[in-house]
């Protein structure tokens, strides 16, 4: 991978949503969390759950809904909606049905899209992970949350390491893993939501392991030469902007190299490593890069 640019230091990003006032004081309220020492505030913080159109984030607010219901339980989604597959608000409406809650959709206030934000930063991706996820999730998610609140997000039973390395980089945050808890694993959360009566994002059926943005600067060259044979349009866009930064998604015997360049038999999608778009935004380790 190239990044021949750093970004700059303050990253000034902002929710649409505005900020809330400042929630009721209330009884006391002890919050235990799997990352921190259980603290005491004056304040009662909400359950928030960070859903992303994933079938893992649906189970978790599923779970969290019947647990939580009683409380003041938001579903929030982060907007990438524009590259992602259309058939994503589908199931993100499907999932509003199943779960009887509504899921809120908040966006950076400084940012419109995965575009916008390679354009104005001139960033693309680095080994800790992407900026569009930083911009567009992370940075959305930290200016909406108070200290009181508890997190939920949907990582399973069989990511421990994630669930560790999200712990370790958010210590200011209360944490619920309600996925692992269960005992929930990734295909289990497939078999609930297809359990559910709910069909599955068009993403997962056309055999992408995630439902990403079509053309996630986080994917290998596998992932990248599918999205070529499925997506040829999102291919060459995305080509394009690489050319147009100067600086690319893939690296080649530790030289850059562009994907209108890419051989269209290079890489193993399948046995390429987990996208993973969200609170965490690490980038995954690629083999031959
Ligand atoms: S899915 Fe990929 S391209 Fe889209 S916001 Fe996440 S890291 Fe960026």
């Amino acid at each position: 991978m190239s990044y021949r640019r750093e970004p700059p230091k303050t990253m000034n990003n902002t929710a649409t949503i505005e900020q809330p006032s400042a929630p009721p004081v209330s009884s006391m309220r002890l919050l235990a969390s799997t990352s921190g020492t259980p603290q005491t505030f004056l304040f009662e913080g909400r359950v928030l759950v960070w859903f992303s159109c994933g079938a893992a984030s649906a189970c978790a607010a599923k779970l969290a809904v019947e647990k939580h219901k009683d409380k003041t339980l938001e579903i929030i989604y982060c907007d990438t909606l524009k590259y992602e597959h259309p058939d994503n608000v589908r199931f993100l409406k499907d999932v509003e049905q199943w779960i009887q809650w509504p899921v809120k959709i908040m966006r950076s206030k400084e940012y419109d899209d995965i575009f916008d934000v390679f354009d104005k930063t001139g960033w693309l991706v680095g080994p800790m992970g992407a900026r569009c996820t930083t911009e567009l999730k992370k940075n959305v998610r930290k200016e909406y949350q108070w200290p009181e609140d508890l997190h939920i997000f949907g990582l399973t039973a069989d990511e421990p390491t994630r669930i560790a390395e999200l712990q370790e980089e958010n210590h200011e945050i209360f944490l619920e893993w309600n996925l692992r808890d269960a005992g929930m694993k990734k295909r289990d959360c497939l078999q609930m939501v297809a359990n559910a009566g709910i069909k599955l994002p068009a993403m997962y059926r056309m055999g992408y392991k995630n439902n990403n943005c079509i053309g996630c600067v986080k994917g290998g060259m596998g992932y990248w030469n599918k999205i070529r044979r499925d997506f040829p349009e999102a291919f060459a866009r995305m080509a394009a902007q690489e050319r147009k930064m100067g600086v690319t998604i893939h690296r080649q015997n530790d030289m850059p190299i562009y994907l209108d360049e890419l051989n269209p038999k290079a890489g193993r999608f399948k046995e390429e490593p987990d996208i993973e778009c969200g609170p965490q935004c690490r980038m995954p380790l690629r083999a031959n890069e």
